[in-house]
């Protein structure tokens, strides 16, 4: 395909074809086999916009006892849902560069969902990757990387449907901005086209998408936007040949809400289910799907083979999850207990069955039940754990930090009789005075942040602030603390004259399209800190101690913020990056601030020290610039640290930065090689024969309400009023069948692309006095002057790429000296921990757009590095 295109790819591979997915689907074609259409259809179909408890719902087959589905967002948390935790963001986990937090974080998502009746839940977001740092949803994923959101969201997604919930990849693809995302919202006739490589999608935007596939991911949402001019819900280059051909994807599509923007092309193309059901507007009884689905079969407009594996990708991912073990899973009423316990429209116990129908009936749809955790296994704890290892530890002149409870270490003098005298300073300090979860889905920044706004914030069940759990932890006796958590420096000058430490807060905040808050539509507006943080900082900085004093500083933030205005003033000592920590945050907070949790968080994504040094291409789009607005991605791979690379520009803080209160020391690199440089993968193995199934079309009369039918007002059924005009097709239409991808073969693309090629390890050794977590990075580039062999065209590669990190705990050196570390009490050689890497061959190779196949560069050398950063690569070694 050419740039820039979305070429055509029909039919829709069926789902079935994968080993993996063998059992599931035998029985969901044996369920699937006696439905009528109607029942087909309405399972692809959601009831309509706050019609049910979720928000989406499908109908049951009750005939069959398959239950209705409860979707509820989102990625960090259960969306409307009360007595249920507000974990920590995205990004924050993807600062933590832990896999097993972000496998445990999704573990206990998913059973809290389980714990509420909810079916699929709609996260882990892993699009918009980041390629704009104000993006407003860029919080929901996990850094802009492919590789650490890849892996981010494989983790998480592992964690969720282990627990038997399945969760949903989402937004696929390229949406990139809230602006123009959609038309409705933003009052253009479409929505923005982000305009794109072939290339560029694979290496980098489908790249965590393949990773979620191959974790088994069961559900993937469509998004809003348009890609190169084709609505990614209805885009068949995307989701029949990418998506489910390429990546082997066995579950089904669902499309964001209202993003399905035509009947039979989506279907088609390969969209699965639309949701929330209605098609065109919020709750308005209207769907693209439900009766006008049923009439596209009827007529032979889409064919009853796309629609029978519409519905068993449905099915056989419900089965795929365990979820007819009506143990856990107990069915809806009136067959069991089960279906969800709560209501995404009232807090109340007794409220609407169907909320935005006009029917009146009324229930107890609030059960209240607590699936928070306990004991041991309260989630709070998690919370904390992922939170503290999220804050990333950018600056720490002279060793501030971690500060002595009783205020010794930060300063000797206070040895003395006088007291330590801390200040705190900043609104974000503190808690929002008009209550924690006082704005519609969090969109407004009032005192301390902990979440992004959106359909992927939750109602905090309690949120810890930062300022109280600061003076829990100072010792009185020895520390006066005094606060004024606002924005505005105090009029009172000695409340800064006074301290000997001032600690700082301040923040920037975004979300999602549909909310605006302090002139923020979604995106941010530009990557200051907001709210005046950086006059405040600047003037702490000035004013603490009389300028003797040592600042602090905490952000919070939902990305990359620049620090320029106040980053060198020799007061700041300290700066500490605690993202977006969920309902914990004083708590975990205090953790690294005193040095209980020594600090391990890595940054997702560049600081840079102008916005202009991200590049041209990480620029919102604020006005249209036509009637459809355009987003080219010309800078295709040259993305955050990339770009950086590329152009020679020196970032503030690199991408995989962050400071540890211990050194770490790495040694030892050792490369082995599996067998020579191949360049492509062995060919697509066959996979197994989908389940089959009649495709005869029924008796039209058989679609029609059944008589004495009871309709609830904007409900969408999938039934017929008439069958006027509905004509049997003569002949079934017989499609082209696009070419079957070489890079397919199995979840997440050719088996032989994750076989491993090379392996490689290093030791990493604690050469401080303190234990603490390491973490190693793996970048490679690939041959810097190579040319395709057969046409001799040079192909162009990044500097280099991250291609893993592990994070690994070592302790302190405890025995013997430590030649060359000055002061070391007594001693210790220092321990050390072995790291291994399993590199693949996708991870050695580029995508070559006229072979569409993944192919390793077999002249010239790959070069293998091993550090702490991006731009902190001590141990390198070609290959
Ligand atoms: C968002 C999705 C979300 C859905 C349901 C959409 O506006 O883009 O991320 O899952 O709403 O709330
Ligand atoms: C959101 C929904 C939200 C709705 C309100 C959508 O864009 O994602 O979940 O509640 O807007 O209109």
């Amino acid at each position: 395909p050419k740039d820039g295109l979305s070429p055509p790819w029909y039919p829709t591979p069926k789902g079935g074809q994968d080993a993996a997915w063998a059992e599931s689907y035998k029985k969901a074609a044996k369920l699937v086999e006696q439905m009528t259409l109607v029942e087909k259809v309405n399972i692809t179909t959601g009831t309509g916009w706050s019609m049910d408890m979720c928000v989406g719902n499908t109908h049951p087959v009750p005939r069959l006892k398959f239950p209705g589905l409860c979707l509820q967002d989102g990625p960090l948390g259960l969306r409307f849902a009360d007595n249920s935790t507000a974990f920590p963001a995205g990004v924050t986990v993807g600062a933590t560069w832990n896999k097993d937090l972000m496998y445990q974080r999704g573990r206990a998502h998913g059973k809290e969902a389980k714990g509420k009746g909810i079916n699929v839940l709609l996260g882990p977001a892993m699009g918009p990757l980041g390629r704009m740092p104000a993006g407003g949803r860029n919080w929901e994923g996990f850094g802009t990387d492919p590789v650490l959101q890849g892996i981010a969201a494989a983790q998480t997604i592992k964690g969720i449907q282990d627990e038997g919930v399945i969760a949903t990849a989402k937004h696929y693809l390229l949406n990139e901005q809230e602006h123009f995302r959609q038309a409705w919202e933003w009052s253009t006739p479409n929505a923005i086209s982000s305009n794109i490589d072939d290339r560029t999608i694979h290496e980098i935007y489908a790249w965590p998408f393949a990773e979620s596939v191959r974790a088994g991911v069961a559900s993937v949402m469509c998004s809003y936007n348009m890609v190169n001019s084709s609505y990614a819900c209805q885009n068949s280059k995307l989701m029949n040949g990418i998506l489910k051909d390429e990546l082997g994807f066995q579950g089904f599509i669902q499309s964001d809400w209202l993003a399905q923007r035509s009947g039979v092309a989506s279907a088609l193309a390969g969209l699965d289910v639309t949701m929330p059901g209605d098609g065109l507007k919020w709750a308005d009884g209207k769907s693209l799907f439900g009766p006008e689905l049923t009439k596209a079969v009827l007529n032979g407009s889409v064919p009853m083979e796309r629609l029978n594996d519409m519905a068993t990708r449905v099915v056989a991912a419900w089965y795929q999850l365990g979820q007819d073990d009506t143990k856990t899973w107990p069915l809806p009423p009136p067959d069991g207990e089960g279906g969800p316990n709560f209501s995404s429209w009232t807090d109340e116990e007794v409220g609407f069955l169907h909320h935005g129908s006009t029917d009146g009936s009324t229930g107890v749809v609030n059960k209240f039940v607590n699936v928070q955790g306990e004991g041991n296994d309260f989630h709070g704890n998690l919370v904390r754990r992922v939170a503290a290892e999220g804050t990333v530890l950018v600056k720490n002149e002279g060793n501030l930090l971690p500060l002595d409870r009783n205020g010794w270490k930060a300063d000797e003098k206070a040895g003395q009789m006088t007291k330590y005298r801390v200040g705190v300073f900043g609104e974000d300090s503190r808690l929002n005075k008009k209550g924690i979860n006082n704005c519609k889905d969090r969109g407004c920044n009032e005192g301390t942040l902990a979440s992004g706004w959106g359909s992927g914030a939750v109602e905090y069940p309690y949120l810890v602030e930062p300022l109280w759990a600061l003076r829990q932890q100072f010792n009185n006796d020895s520390v006066y603390l005094v606060d004024y958590p606002s924005n505005h420096l105090p009029k009172d000058k000695t409340l800064l004259e006074e301290q000997d430490v001032c600690i700082v807060f301040a923040n920037a905040d975004a979300g999602e399209g549909y909310l605006s808050s302090d002139k923020i539509r979604g995106d941010r507006n530009d990557l200051y800190l907001q709210k005046g943080g950086d006059k405040l900082i600047q003037g702490v900085a000035k004013g603490c101690g009389g300028g003797k004093g040592k600042v602090i500083v905490v952000i919070h933030t939902v990305g990359p913020v620049l620090l320029e205005n106040w980053i060198d003033e020799p007061s700041v000592k300290a700066v500490l990056i605690a993202h977006l920590p969920g309902q914990e945050s004083g708590n975990s907070l205090v953790d690294v601030f005193f040095g209980d949790v020594n600090p391990s968080g890595r940054l997702p994504y560049t600081i840079a020290k102008n916005e202009d040094d991200y590049g041209p291409g990480s620029k919102i789009l604020f006005f249209p610039n036509g009637l459809t607005p355009q987003q080219n991605f010309s800078e295709g791979l040259y993305i955050d640290y990339r770009h950086f690379d590329k152009q020679g520009i020196a970032p503030r803080y690199e991408f995989g930065y962050g400071l540890s209160y211990t050194t770490f020391h790495l040694s030892s690199l050792l490369v082995t090689s599996h067998g020579p440089k191949t360049p492509l993968p062995a060919s697509r193995p066959k996979g197994i024969d989908p389940p089959t199934f009649s495709t005869d079309i029924p008796d039209p009369k058989t679609a029609l309400f059944p008589p004495g039918f009871k309709k609830l007002s904007k409900y969408i059924y999938p039934y017929l009023s008439s069958t006027d005009g509905i004509k049997k097709p003569e002949i079934q239409t017989n499609m082209l069948q696009s070419p079957l991808s070489e890079a397919g073969g199995a979840q997440g693309g050719n088996p032989d692309l994750y076989t491993e090629v090379l392996t490689v390890s290093a030791s990493v050794t604690n050469i401080g006095l303190v234990d603490g977590d390491s973490v190693v990075q793996l970048y490679i580039s690939f041959p810097q002057d190579y040319k395709d062999p057969e046409s001799g065209e040079p192909v162009d590669f990044p500097v280099r790429v991250l291609r893993g990190f592990e994070k690994v705990h070592v302790e302190a050196g405890r025995q013997g000296p430590i030649p060359g570390v000055k002061g070391s009490p007594h001693g210790g050689g220092g321990n050390s921990k072995k790291v291994v890497f399993k590199v693949t061959r996708k991870d050695l190779s580029y995508w070559d757009v006229k072979k569409q196949n993944w192919v390793m560069p077999t002249t010239g050398e790959f070069e293998i590095q091993v550090g702490f950063s991006s731009r902190n690569l001590p141990l390198q070694e070609k290959w």
